[in-house]
């Protein structure tokens, strides 16, 4: 020992006490001794410690030494105490060692003594190493068991040699055992393996302990007390002997069955995501796209790398939509999930609806770290629902509107009527004795009929128009904006003539059908779709009541109405075609030579065997329907040739005055027309004079100056008609290149009676002078209109007081004798 050792010298007599501590020294122990003589002073040396080694007497006054040993014992355990006696029988001594005390020496044979200490010292110094030894074996053994505590792995260690397995307490837990349970053996082990694993793992284990490795990694599962499974790696070393041989295999046990089962479900979401039709896409915080899945590039038609690391905006339709999409952020910000109806767009252009749902990742901090988008292509869907909603309005059999989108339509139809105070007509078309077609020929050749009287209505109708079928043989036309009563008939008269044609059938049958309409009109009769249809069909019956093959209006008038119209106009055609009209001449007498100089003519329409029909019958249709300016080229160049002839023949006339309807005088090629027609009558356009009234110019507004100018510039004249009548102002007229001025006939007819009549007249006559025009005046009748006119300046007068209109021999006649 390299310090001196410290001895308690437990001794009432210090002669005694002087007597140990010089033969240690004698000895060569180096001892700092205390003496220490009663129990007082024991106590306050042990309290101060530090002590190597107490060296006691047996018999001190006062104190038991079995007692003393026992408490310095209690105290320091390792703490060596030896016996000094000076006599003490061998019986008690062994009692005395028995309680703890290392050695005993005999004060007369002290000789034993040093050996004694030293023996003692060494063998406390040892003890003290083997102590802390444990000490710290125990510590690094505890520190080791809180790792794998840590770790929650468990331990064993397979002694190979004597084939002990030390399984741990935490490799028990794992398993559902406590600690006293299981024995330390194998097959404790290989008992617990899953059936299924048993055979190959002990297998690999086998070839292991053969082969120069000395890690191996085992995964197997194993049986759980509760008789469920557990997934288990097992990661080993092999500790060898001296020889090399295998002596010891150390491993732990780590529980996979957690990350196992979120491995599993790790594996079905990922399933879930490449398998789904419905297309998925992550993306960042900011948006920013990180995944999709192959349903997505499927529907949107970008490949995968085009789409990672691209804004979601590539979906977006257009700029438009950039608002419609932050407000959508804004919620997934706010509440965490979106969903809706968005219009996507497609790699190719193409938009579709679609319907998106977002989510939003949390992190456990609760704040978003990624967002989750899925959407499906609502196109389909909107397909079939549109195919749905076409089946639910549509009539199977020939895909024409059935009754309910045809009531849908007409109400529509009704409000825009309403709004634009414009009229709307229902045609019913019912086919006449259609059930002898389906009982003598069957139901597969009615139904050809009627899809086949479909297809001609359809082609007829067109598609502004609503054409439906109502079952049966019952056809229904909505007709919008309806101006005339007879445009409505002519359509249901042109439905008759194209159901009437005859209908060749697949099996080579001829079907010849007749249809009888029915028309309604709003707001004339009635206005309520349900109404108007009702009564078209009511009308519809009166029409096969009265002879099938017609049509006819819900009220009465109008179809007859309608029929005159239709009739005339199909009349005036043929009337062009046939030249059935023909012009009267009426003379234009110049007061100032008592003569004719010019001469008016008027067109009239001599149907066939019937009675000559007058210009007011007709003039408006054809206006109305534009014939009149084929019409209107009849009459002119007819008029300018007879012109010509009376030129050549020099009956003494100048000019001849012709009516130019308002349709004439909008076509922009009038001023040629009128030209070449002079040039092929030879007639010089000074010759003509061409009428029109006020409200043919005011309809053309600033055209008619260019319009009139352009006939002016050939020499042509021009003549206000019927002036009076049209409301407008002489300073108005003041504009036109004008020649002549015609006082209507309604003011000539009240003179001399009317004061009124008497006063307008003179004045317009005054007017026109002072406007340099030329005044006419129409329907002089009698010698006193005569009379007032010739006094109050008017140039010249037409009427019956010369002569009624002529036809053009018999004005020759006329001229020949008032010559
Ligand atoms: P208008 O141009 O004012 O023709 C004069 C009309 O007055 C003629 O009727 C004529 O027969 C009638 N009339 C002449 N003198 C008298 C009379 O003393 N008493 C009465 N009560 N009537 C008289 P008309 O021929 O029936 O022609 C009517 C209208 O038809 C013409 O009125 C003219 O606006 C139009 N018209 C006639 N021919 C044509 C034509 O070729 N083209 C165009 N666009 N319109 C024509
Ligand atoms: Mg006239
Ligand atoms: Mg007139």
């Amino acid at each position: 020992m390299d310090r001196p050792v410290n001895i308690l010298v437990i001794e009432d007599v210090k002669a005694d006490f002087l007597m140990i501590e010089r033969h240690l020294h004698r000895n060569q122990i180096a001892a700092r001794c205390l003496w220490a003589a009663n129990a007082a002073e024991i106590g306050d040396a042990l309290d101060r410690g530090g002590w190597d080694l107490v060296l006691s007497d047996y018999n001190v006054p006062g104190l038991d030494f079995r007692e003393n040993l026992t408490r310095i014992r209690g105290r320091f355990p390792n703490l060596p105490v030896l016996l000094i006696s000076g006599s003490i029988g061998e019986e008690e001594a062994v009692e005395i060692l028995k309680i703890g005390a290392w050695d005993f020496v005999l004060k007369d044979n002290l000789a034993r003594l040093a050996p004694s200490v030293r023996r003692a010292l060494l063998e406390a110094s040892e003890r003290e190493a083997l102590r802390r030894a444990e000490e710290s074996l125990r510590i690094s053994e505890e520190r080791f068991q809180l790792a794998m505590r840590g770790a929650n792995d468990g331990l064993w260690d397979w002694n190979l040699k004597s084939n002990d397995v030390y399984f741990s307490p935490r490799w028990k837990a794992m398993l559902g055992y406590a600690e006293d349970e299981l024995s330390s053996s194998p097959f404790t082990w290989i008992n617990l393996l899953h059936p299924d694993d048993r055979l190959p793992t002990q297998a690999r284990m086998g070839e292991f302990l053969k082969g120069g490795d000395d890690r191996i990694e085992l995964r197997f599962r194993m049986r759980h007390k509760d008789g469920g499974d557990r997934h288990i790696r097992a990661p080993a070393f092999l500790i060898r002997d001296g020889q090399g041989q295998p002596e010891r295999l150390v491993g732990t046990h780590v529980d996979l069955t957690e990350s196992k089962l979120a491995e599993a479900g790790l594996r079905q979401a990922a399933a879930v995501f490449t398998s789904t039709l419905e297309a998925v896409f992550v993306t960042d915080r900011d948006g920013v796209i990180l995944a999709v899945n192959p349903a997505f590039s499927i529907i949107s038609e970008y490949p995968e790398d085009e789409v990672l690391s691209r804004g979601l905006d590539i979906l977006q339709p257009g700029h438009d939509d950039r608002a419609f999409y932050q407000a959508m952020w804004r919620e997934v910000w706010a509440k965490g999930s979106w969903q809706g109806e968005v219009s996507c767009r497609r790699r190719g252009g193409d938009i579709f609806p679609a319907w998106l749902g977002m989510t939003s990742v949390v992190n456990e901090g609760g704040e978003s770290v990624s967002y989750v988008g899925v959407f499906t292509d609502l196109s389909r869907l909107k397909h079939s629902e549109a195919k749905l909603q076409h089946l639910a309005h549509h009539d199977p059999l020939t895909d024409l509107p059935n009754r309910v989108l045809l009531r849908l339509r007409l109400e529509h139809a009704l409000d825009r009527s309403r709004r634009d105070g414009s009229r709307c007509a229902v045609l019913s078309l019912d086919l006449d004795h259609f059930k002898v077609v389906n009982d003598s020929l069957g139901h597969d050749c009615g139904d050809e009929v009627l899809r086949m009287a479909a297809g001609r209505l359809r082609r007829q109708i067109g598609g502004a128009d609503t054409l439906a079928r109502l079952g049966g043989d019952e056809f229904v036309v909505v007709l919008d904006d309806v101006v005339r009563v007879e445009d409505a008939a002519g359509v249901a008269q042109e439905m008759i003539e194209n159901i009437g044609a005859p209908h060749r059938l697949n099996n080579g049958h001829e079907v010849c059908i007749r249809a009888s309409v029915g028309i309604s009109l709003f707001p004339d009769d009635g206005d309520s779709a349900d109404q108007l249809i009702q009564h078209a069909d009511t009308a519809t019956y009166q029409a096969k009541q009265e002879g099938r093959g017609g049509y006819r209006f819900y009220t009465r008038s109008l179809t007859e109405k309608a029929n005159r119209r239709l009739a005339m106009e199909s009349g005036l055609r043929r009337a062009l075609e046939q030249k059935e009209f023909v012009l009267h001449y009426q003379p234009l007498v110049s007061l100032a030579s008592g003569r004719a100089d010019g001469v008016e003519a008027l067109v009239r329409w001599q149907p066939p065997g019937q009675d000559l029909v007058p210009p007011c019958q007709f003039i408006p249709l054809a206006e109305e329907t534009g014939l009149i300016v084929t019409l209107g080229d009849w009459v002119l160049r007819e008029a300018c040739s007879q012109m010509r002839r009376w030129l050549d023949l020099g009956l003494g006339l100048n000019k001849v005055a012709v009516n130019l309807s308002p349709q004439q005088f909008r076509l922009s090629s009038l001023h040629e027309r009128v030209r070449d027609i002079l040039h092929d009558s030879r007639l010089p356009p000074s010759c003509l004079e061409l009428e029109l009234t006020e409200t043919t110019i005011m309809a053309q507004g600033d055209h008619a100056v260019t319009q009139m100018a352009a006939l002016k510039d050939q020499g042509i004249h021009l003549a206000i008609d019927d002036f009076g009548t049209g409301y407008s102002s002489l300073a108005y007229l003041r504009r036109f290149p004008l020649d002549k001025l015609k006082i209507d006939q309604s003011f000539v007819r009240d003179i001399p009676h009317d004061q009124g009549a008497i006063e307008i007249t003179s004045t317009i006559i005054a007017m026109a002078k002072n406007l340099k025009l030329s005044v006419l005046a129409e329907g002089v009748e009698t010698h006193a209109q005569l009379d007032f006119l010739s006094g109050s300046g008017c140039d010249s007068c037409q009427g019956f007081l010369y002569s009624r209109p002529l036809p053009a021999d018999d004005f020759k006649g006329w001229m020949a004798r008032s010559g």
